[in-house]
């Protein structure tokens, strides 16, 4: 059965791109700390990628410091800032959420945009050097939050900031300078790169106390031998998807038909996220009284993959922390399910979700909800 794949904001698909530079950087077959030629190549190859990485984020390249991916980007930037107070907003994945226990939760709305001015009051409330974590799209709702004026914010308050652009990177612009921001998050695999590889980007002469101490790669940053074909192949799939941005901005279109078409024949259906800015690939879809983890088990059955909003590594679904926040009740919170789409997706995998869902929709209470309506 051929299968339509929608969770690209689980991972990506491998872009082809991406995979011709993995094969190229694993053929270099050297550490790039040699001194010798096979070194100096696995060097050069990893300088290019942080040079082709930076510029197409308005970044320097020495701002860049390559990680395992978007987790430990994220730890380094909240244990590694060396702040006496970390503000977190309540939407964040919870490598950002989990990363400092102590950190005090910022709200967001019914949808699912931080609250700025209790963040100003927040940060006008407390002492000590505060680090703020608000994210740039939210990986469940697809929720864009206007860092650029958290950060004017966190500025007037002497905060410092960081950014996860996990979600966000590869799929709409992401200007690093332009946001002003201190850190910034990346994960290859969520644009078409490997997984286990991502990188954070740091400001000029912005504190960063390493997490890994050792070899003194990454300027001292992070300790430990570069994944060479991993940080090439994420540099070669940024690449692509920037080059591919407007065909990933026309996802809308696909998005948007299959929230219609299913609120055509579910007059419940609740969509998360739908009033603020979003991504284009991104759908937070709740089907009224049925719980998530039977719709992506429904779906899967049918040939189509979907997540529920939150799985931990598990695959159990927990009642979504996001949704919670943005004013779900618990059981609200457990019937979202995300529907993703990518570089890959055309109309026909948008088709097989619509008849999919539809078909269990009608299958289960949707009947007896239109029966008892007419
Ligand atoms: N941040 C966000 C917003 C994410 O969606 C994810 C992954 O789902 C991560 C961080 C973690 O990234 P990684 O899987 O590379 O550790």
């Amino acid at each position: 059965m051929k299968v339509a794949y929608l969770d690209y904001n689980a991972t990506a698909p491998l872009r082809p791109e991406a995979r011709a530079a993995m094969l190229e950087a694993a053929a270099v077959g050297g550490n790039a700390s040699s001194v010798h030629g096979s070194g100096r190549r696995a060097r050069m190859a990893i300088e290019t990628a942080r040079e082709t990485i930076a510029s197409l984020l308005g970044a320097r390249a020495a701002e860049i410091v390559f990680t395992s991916g978007g987790t430990e980007a994220n730890q380094l930037a909240l244990r590694g800032a060396g702040a006496e107070r970390i503000l977190v907003s309540a939407i964040e994945h919870d490598s950002v959420r989990l990363a400092c226990p102590a950190a005090e939760m910022l709200a967001v709305d019914g949808r699912g945009l931080i609250d700025l001015d209790r963040l100003d009051a927040t940060l006008g409330n407390g002492r000590g050097r505060a680090l703020v974590s608000v994210m740039l799209a939210n990986n469940e709702t697809g929720v864009i939050q206007p860092v650029a004026e958290v950060a004017r914010i966190a500025r007037r308050h002497g905060a410092r900031l960081h950014c996860d652009a996990v979600q966000a990177a590869g799929k709409i612009a992401v200007d690093f300078g332009a946001l002003d921001v201190d850190f910034l998050s990346l994960s290859g695999h969520k644009f078409g790169g490997p997984q286990g590889a991502g990188a954070l980007l740091v400001r000029q002469g912005a504190m960063l106390e390493p997490q890994f101490r050792g070899g003194g790669q990454e300027l001292g940053r992070r300790s430990g031998t570069e994944n060479l074909p991993g940080i090439a192949g994420m540099a070669a799939a940024l690449q692509a998807a920037m080059r591919d941005m407007a065909a990933i901005a026309g996802l809308a279109r696909l998005r948007d038909g299959i929230e219609e078409r299913l609120a055509a024949i579910c007059p419940g259906l609740r969509i998360w996220g739908a009033g603020a800015p979003r991504l284009a690939n991104t759908s937070c879809l709740a089907m009224p009284g049925m719980g998530s983890e039977t719709q992506v088990m429904a779906l899967d059955l049918a040939g189509v993959e979907i997540s529920a909003g939150a799985a931990c590594s598990s695959g159990k679904v927990r009642p979504s922390h996001v949704l919670r926040a943005m004013g779900a009740s618990e059981a609200e919170a457990r019937e979202a399910v995300r529907v993703s789409l990518g570089w890959a997706s055309v109309a026909e995998d948008a088709e097989r979700f619509v008849a999919a869902w539809t078909a269990l929709y009608l299958r289960t209470g949707g009947r007896a909800a239109r029966v008892a309506a007419a």
